[in-house]
């Protein structure tokens, strides 16, 4: 079983040389333990504007990191101005698009349904939709994570045709929205629960946690049954993410 480590860079490095920097520092590190790497996919998940760049550093690198975008919109072309689509990105060689980051959700007011379109859109371009779900502190503690999860989930994988083999071809990333970014992880036992909970709707998708993943904490959330992270923060940090990728690989 392959687990995955994927890498969201958000709206960083600052520059492209800064991204190229960032990429050679990864490829470095992961070069010192040629040997280690087998069993994980390894995703990097930079700034559209740098996925050529960063695909022809990997290319040159040899290294098998695949590359994801952090979001696409549901048409194909036309008017939409600011927008990418998932042939482009299919065109650049991306193979998972990241949907409905909790991010995305509050700042750009991107809703349930805009998102289940994303998925049919970014599937029907046989690419890969890791697709986030999270409840936020106030739902936790009003204790309707469960609800608010299954909800998210029944809105954004709504009109999937043949809905187990389709669900096959999605990851899901449970991400508390209040672990995001706050080095305030989701303890391994709620996770657990979590993704016991999660794993009743979708038996074939790979399910994968993420918020403040840090190579200290990574291993217990594959201890406890999830088949990868989705890291932000840990991911600007060479040494750290190549880290978390050892860690997984002493795992598998
Ligand atoms: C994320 O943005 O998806 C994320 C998990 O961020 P961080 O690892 O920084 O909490």
């Amino acid at each position: 079983m392959k687990i995955f480590l994927i890498g969201n860079w958000k709206l960083n490095p600052e520059t492209l040389a800064k991204a190229k920097k960032l990429f050679n520092e990864i490829e470095k590190e992961f070069k010192k333990f040629p040997k280690v790497f087998k069993k994980e996919k390894i995703v990097l998940c930079p700034p559209f504007l740098y996925l050529s760049e960063i695909r022809n550093l990997i290319l040159k690198s040899k290294l098998k990191i695949d590359l994801g975008a952090q979001n696409c919109f549901f048409e194909e072309k036309g008017a939409f101005t600011g927008e990418i689509s998932p042939k482009m990105l299919k065109s650049l060689k991306v193979k998972f698009v990241i949907l409905g980051h909790s991010e995305r959700r509050r700042i750009f007011g991107e809703s349930d349904e805009m998102i289940q379109k994303k998925v049919l859109a970014v599937l029907k371009e046989k690419l890969t939709p890791i697709l986030c779900i999270g409840e936020t502190e106030k739902q936790r503690k009003a204790g309707k994570t469960f609800e608010v999860l299954k909800n998210q989930l029944k809105k954004s994988l709504k009109n999937l045709l043949n809905f187990e083999s389709q669900t096959a071809k999605i990851i899901l990333a449970y991400e508390p929205v209040w672990a995001i970014g706050t080095k305030n992880p989701c303890h391994p036992k709620d996770a657990k629960e979590v993704l016991l909970f999660l794993r009743k709707f979708l038996k074939k998708s790979p399910i994968l946690y993420g918020g403040s993943v840090d190579s200290k904490n990574a291993k217990e959330y594959i201890e406890v049954g999830y088949e990868g992270l989705l890291v932000g923060g840990a991911s600007l940090k060479a040494k750290e993410f190549v880290k978390i990728a050892k860690f997984i690989s002493s795992l598998t």
